[in-house]
Formats: C-alpha cells, structure tokens, sequence
C-alpha cells in the first residue's frame, strides 16, 4: 500500500512545488460565507462555477475520505513585460482548454493512484485555497489571496489543485489564518484602483478589475475606466504590491518560451481590429472566459487601455475601428478613449462621428467632446 510519502515524491517528480493532505469533511465554514454572500457570489453560480456544490467533496466522490492538495507554481518563468501589463499573469499560460501542459501532470498524478488502487477525482469547484489551508500549506493574505508557506519564496503566484481520494491519509495541521506581517501597512488595499478590497481578508468580486473585464455585460461605468487603468483581462496589482510578494519577484526566473512566442499576437491594435478568424487563430482558447462572441468586450476593454494610456498614436487605430463595430458598447468606449486621449485629430475625429449617431454613444461622444483638451 503507498504511504503518503509515495505520493509526495510522485508529484514533485511531476512538477508540482508542494503536497499536502487533509480530510474530505464538508467545507462547512466556507458555505457558511457563500450563504451570508449571496449578493457578492451569486453571479458565479450563474456561469456554472457552482461554488456551493464544491463545499461537500463527497458531492463530487461519495466514497471520498482524504483532499491531496497539488501545490502548482504558475509564474515560475518569467513573461514578457508587454503582456503583464495588460494581462494577469494566471491567465498567460493556462492549459486549461489546451490540455496539454498542467492537465496531463495531473493526470500523471491521477494514474499513480489508480495504479495502486486509489480513485480519485478533481473537481474544479472545491475552495481550493481552502483546502490548501486545511491541509497546512500556507496562509491567507488581506489581498484574499493564498501565499505558500513552503514554496515559491513564500508568494502567492500559485495554483492548490485538489485531489478527492477514496483512501484516508495523514492530514497536515492546518494553517487556516491570515499570514500577513504587522508591519504591512495593507499596500494591496490600498493599490485596489477599484476599492475591491475590504481590508479585512474579503472582497466584493464584482469590483474586482478581473471580474469586470471578463465576466461584466454592460459598458465599464464611466467612473470605473480610469481605475480599471492598462488591464484588457485580469489584473496582479494587489500581488504585485505586496511584501510577501517580492522574494519572488526578485527572482532570476528563466524566460517563458512558450508565453514569449505568441506575445505578438496580444498587440493591442491587433485585438483592436480583429475578426473572428484572427480571434480564433490567434487568441482562443487563451483567456478564454471571454469567448468568440465576447468581440465587442475584446475590443472595448483594449479601447479602455489605449484612453488610459493618452498615446496619440492610438487616435488613427481608435477612429478606423469606430467605423468597423457597430456594437454600442464598444464604440461608445472608443469616444471615451478619443476624448481621454484629446488631442486635435481625436477631436476631429469624435466630430465626425457625432451627425452619425444617437442614444448612449452620442451621449458617448458629447461628454468625451466636453474633455477634449482643445
Ligand atoms: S486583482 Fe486588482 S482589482 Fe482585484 S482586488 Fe486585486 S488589485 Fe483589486
Ligand atoms: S500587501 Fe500587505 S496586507 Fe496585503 S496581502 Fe500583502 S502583506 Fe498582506
């Protein structure tokens, strides 16, 4: 019969930085928190996370005894400096509609188990990070994020994949609590452009510059397009900002080859102009939340960027794609971005849009009209 011990050196063998175990018990204090925050997490129920479910592993496997926690370093080569600025670093290298990279190192896992008669499951909905707490391998942070405690300099740029089992082991002694230093004066609180962060270990998800470049359907509210700031998809400030963060990001990580050969196709005005078919040669399954259908969200969140960024040299790109999307939430961005930028030719440009419009892009164009700098 394998040990514990067995298993711990077959995922390290297969890449992984850290194991840990814990029981199957129902995630009970974590129902407990969705239940009190229905109005912040309703909205995950709705595109199928199904955080609820995740809180009893026997749900998913009914002879379920322990949790194997696969500790995954997701940052552990270094990305080019053009993407993170645009990008959350989760997302650059993430296989899970590729399945070729994590997915199979799993499976490798997975068929070390069954071979020594363990069944096993991996649900995606399980509170992962929980479940890594439980099973003692790091702490939380005020960011909401989980830190390792025994990996990756102690950061929080890691992945816990669970593992329900149908055989008891060990567990580790759990290290459920906040890690934070006293001495931190709350930077990630305080870096949150979108007050996402409550400062006391939660967050509202829906403020959250993540959660509104992928999951938001209506055009980013005006007071929200300055904050959300040079993010297309996701956002790393509040990790980006913190102490436990630094050991690792003082690393001399070698470079991502994989990340750094399809860098060019996440050009900002490629993904402004594109169509279908570049989206799907180029960008899908990348970032996948938001789908062949989402274009106009694409498109309007790198208009958002480019009117952040006040480069003039955007203006011609904004303009030909005001004429090439009929979406109003995507044009109506592009008059923000014009007027953001305000130099002579986006005004120019904003005038000769306005005879061709009406309703909330008109309305669009006269308000970016108004803080146009001549
Ligand atoms: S990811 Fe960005 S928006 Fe979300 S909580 Fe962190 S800093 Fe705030
Ligand atoms: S920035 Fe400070 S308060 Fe926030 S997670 Fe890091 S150590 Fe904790």
């Amino acid at each position: 019969m394998i040990t514990r011990n067995d298993i711990v050196e077959e995922a390290l063998r297969n890449g992984f930085i850290d194991v840990g175990f814990t029981t199957a018990e129902p995630f009970d204090t974590h129902r407990e928190f969705l239940c009190e925050h229905r109005d912040e997490y309703g909205w995950a129920e709705t595109v199928g996370l199904a955080l609820m479910g995740g809180t009893d592993p026997r749900t998913v496997l009914p002879e379920a005894k322990s949790i194997i926690v696969l500790m995954e370093a997701y940052f552990r080569e270094s990305l080019p400096p053009s993407l993170e600025a645009h990008f959350g670093r989760c997302y650059l290298d993430d296989d899970r509609m590729t399945k070729d990279g994590l997915t199979l190192r799993v499976k490798a896992v997975r068929s070390f188990l069954r071979d020594n008669g363990i069944d096993s499951k991996v649900p995606f909905n399980i509170p992962h990070r929980m479940a890594a707490a439980r099973a003692g391998m790091g702490t939380f942070g005020k960011n909401c994020l989980f830190f390792s405690s025994r990996a990756a300099r102690g950061s929080s740029w890691v992945l816990p994949i669970t593992l329900v089992v149908d055989r008891a082991f060990e567990p580790d002694e759990p290290t459920v609590r906040m890690g934070c230093p006293d001495w931190c004066r709350n930077a990630c609180v305080s870096a949150c452009p979108t007050r996402a962060l409550r400062g006391n270990g939660a967050i509202d998800p829906r403020k959250c510059i993540s959660y509104m470049t992928y999951f938001g359907r209506e055009i980013t509210p005006r007071e929200l397009r300055e904050p959300m700031g040079m993010y297309v998809y996701g956002c790393d400030i509040c990790q980006n900002v913190c102490p436990r963060n630094r050991p690792w990001l003082s690393a001399n990580l070698p470079v991502n080859e994989r990340v750094t050969a399809k860098a060019g196709n996440f050009d900002l005005v490629a993904l402004l102009h594109m169509d279908r078919d570049y989206f799907l040669a180029k960008v899908w399954p990348h970032m996948f939340y938001m789908s062949p259908d989402d274009l106009w969200k694409w498109k309007m969140n790198v208009a958002r960027v480019m009117g952040n960024s006040g480069d003039e040299r955007y203006v011609p790109e904004l303009e030909r794609a005001f004429g090439e999307n009929d979406d109003p939430r995507t044009t109506g961005m592009i008059a923000w971005a014009l007027g953001r930028i305000g130099t002579p030719r986006a005004r120019k440009a904003l005038e000769s849009f306005l005879p061709k419009t009406e309703g909330p892009v008109r309305e669009e164009i006269s308000s970016a009209l108004a803080v146009c700098k001549s």
